[in-house]
């Protein structure tokens, strides 16, 4: 299964990640990713850049390298409300905001509460992609939240780090996650969560994962760049991603 799309990838950036946005598209361009998403941590995140740097991302180039470039933000969902560390002024000049609970950001509780949390964040309509939910700090509802998705059109990660170097024991929580997909006709994507150039746009365990389900392909997302980009435009991204769509044109 090739995959065109990365939704998630940090660079120099994030403050504990290794590699310039040069570096990433290179190993992008290296494995066939036809659309690469920059989504370093969101403000509040310890490291995390000033919310300058995301304001000025209109200076990146639509088309790197032959790799087009998502102007992206791995979000924290900082309460119950939903809300980010982003305010939606300035989210709107981005082109693909994922939205992750994150310890330093939100002290884990229960169930019932993360549940809560994702759907709120979800019905605020402010995210485009829910990214690790499969992260066992964090237990949620799957089934509920995979409703929720459908109905305001959020994505669903699977995340590769999640089984290799991050969040250990996500594996049960990703395949209720995804079997819960699967079965309410949302939408899967899938993110390397590469905090190093060599990590950009491997998808070996999250295909190993879909794969062990029998997840329906077609209900993968990031699987085609045209479709994950049409996505986008579908949202009413203020930004103009017209440029992106040549790459896609004959
Ligand atoms: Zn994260
Ligand atoms: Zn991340």
């Amino acid at each position: 299964m090739h995959i065109e799309v990365d939704s998630h990838t940090h660079t120099l950036a994030s403050g504990h990640a290794y590699s310039t946005l040069a570096e990433n598209i290179t190993a992008a361009a290296g494995r066939g990713i036809k659309l690469l998403a920059i989504t370093d941590h969101g403000p509040a995140m310890p490291g995390g850049p000033h919310i300058w740097f995301f304001m000025n991302m209109k200076v990146l180039p639509r088309i790197m390298n032959g790799v087009g470039v998502l102007r992206g933000i791995e979000a924290n969902i900082m309460n119950r409300k939903g809300e980010l560390d982003i305010q939606f002024d300035e989210q709107s000049r981005m082109d693909l905001v994922l939205g992750s609970l994150h310890e330093p950001t939100f002290a884990p509780r229960n169930k019932t509460i993360h549940t809560d949390t994702v759907v709120n964040t979800m019905a605020s309509g402010r995210i485009d992609v829910f990214a690790h939910g499969g992260n066992p700090a964090f237990p949620i509802d799957a089934d509920e939240v995979a409703k929720a998705a459908v109905e305001y059109r959020v994505l669903i990660e699977i995340n590769n780090s999640s089984f290799t170097t991050s969040r250990p024991g996500s594996e049960a929580n990703c395949k209720a996650l995804a079997e819960a997909v699967a079965i309410h006709g949302g939408k899967l994507t899938l993110g390397s969560d590469a905090h190093i150039a060599s990590r950009v746009g491997m998808f070996d365990q999250c295909i190993r994962l879909v794969q062990s389900i029998d997840f329906p392909e077609k209900q993968i997302l990031s699987r085609n760049g045209r479709d994950f980009l049409n996505f986008l435009i579908s949202k009413n991204k203020s930004a103009d991603l017209s440029e992106l769509s040549t790459l896609f044109n004959g």
